[in-house]
């Protein structure tokens, strides 16, 4: 096994079925070779556009005769493009539905601007008191200040949001006794092995906290979006071109008022998933890519997701339409505004 960087020529056969895979045409060390891209990567070969750099991490090389090609399949890891660092946190949001990374990042929809607002004000509380050796509730009022146009364009007043975060950086006062003298906050993190970029909330020897302000409590699982997140920025700090290690993390949930620290085991999987959501995301930001509507059987995540109006409107926008079953505007809606025919009808 090893890594390789290469230049994607074009797909030169593809095969369906149980094995789908991707033949690609490579320009790797000056030389041209096949690459061979198996489940789960083996959809890549229908979009990428000639003369794209991909990083190919744990490929397989195979000796047949006289000829050499190369194979990645599920013990590998392909990154398109890798010179495009996507954020860290978009994996997330497009592991809930890929659409409302595209209302996001495209249309320009935040799900719910306060909840952005409160969460910058939380980390910015985290990131002072670390550095100026305080307590994240004592440096609160200031943070607030600075914070004041954002919240009050929004129609929220000082004292609300206040009262909003004020359990949220008081439970973290205690917290930060796990911190040594050697913390960074708000650490930049670029990985052009991975294409990824973020903050890390803080970085403590390698060890790496992010901060949530989900409630989440301690009879719950980390959830599986900031494990993603955690494992992206724990094999980018590692040398993944050598060791394939990664450093251990930790996601610290203030939501509840109460502090839950859940650990995250980064492993060569959850980076392969998190990998693929983060080609999915370079595919919607730069090729183009409208990710359809959720298929009937996870209507659930339409029922609560925060763009759902939005997304419909959308779907009228690209002639991607509901039927009256399964739009997710049917509370509000007349239900007559379709044919008879489609009032019903499957699309
Ligand atoms: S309504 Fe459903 S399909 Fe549309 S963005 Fe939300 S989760 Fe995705």
């Amino acid at each position: 096994m090893q890594n390789i960087t290469c230049i994607y020529l074009k797909t030169l056969s593809q095969q369906s079925g149980e094995n789908p895979r991707s033949s690609l045409l490579i320009e790797y060390n000056n030389q041209n070779y096949i690459l061979n891209l198996w489940e789960p990567w083996h959809e890549i070969g229908d979009y990428l556009p000639p003369y794209t750099k991909i990083n190919v991490f744990n490929v397989e090389i195979v000796e047949d005769g006289e000829s050499v090609f190369y194979s990645a399949g599920s013990q590998s890891i392909v990154v398109i493009d890798p010179d495009i660092l996507m954020y860290a946190s978009s994996v997330g949001n497009i592991s809930y539905c890929p659409r409302s990374y595209y209302i996001n990042d495209i249309v320009g929809e935040l799900p719910s601007p306060y909840v952005a607002v409160r969460g910058t004000i939380v980390h910015v509380a985290l990131s002072a008191a670390i550095a100026s050796k305080s307590k994240p509730s004592l440096i609160l009022p200031d943070v607030l200040n600075w914070f004041e146009l954002n919240y009050e364009q929004l129609g929220y007043k000082k004292s609300d949001v206040h009262q909003d975060v004020k359990v949220m950086t008081e439970s973290l006062d205690d917290f930060m006794d796990n911190f040594s003298d050697f913390s960074i906050p708000e650490s930049l993190f670029l990985s052009p092995e991975l294409g990824i970029r973020g903050r890390i909330d803080v970085l403590d020897k390698n060890q790496i906290y992010e901060l949530k302000t989900a409630k989440v409590t301690n009879a719950d699982q980390v959830r599986f979006s900031d494990s993603m997140q955690v494992s992206l920025y724990s094999y980018g700090i590692g040398n993944i071109r050598n060791t394939n290690t990664s450093q251990s993390g930790s996601v610290i949930y203030v939501g509840s008022g109460d502090v839950v620290s859940k650990q995250v085991n980064p492993s060569w999987g959850i980076l392969r998933y998190s990998i693929q959501l983060r080609n999915l995301a370079y595919r919607i930001s730069y090729l183009g890519y409208i990710p359809p509507i959720l298929p009937e059987e996870q209507n659930k995540k339409c029922e609560k997701c925060s763009v759902r109006i939005l997304c419909t409107l959308i779907c009228a926008g690209l002639y991607q339409y509901r039927t009256c079953e399964n739009c997710n505007n049917n509370i509000i809606c007349s239900k007559k505004a379709l044919p008879q025919k489609r009032q019903s009808a499957r699309p």
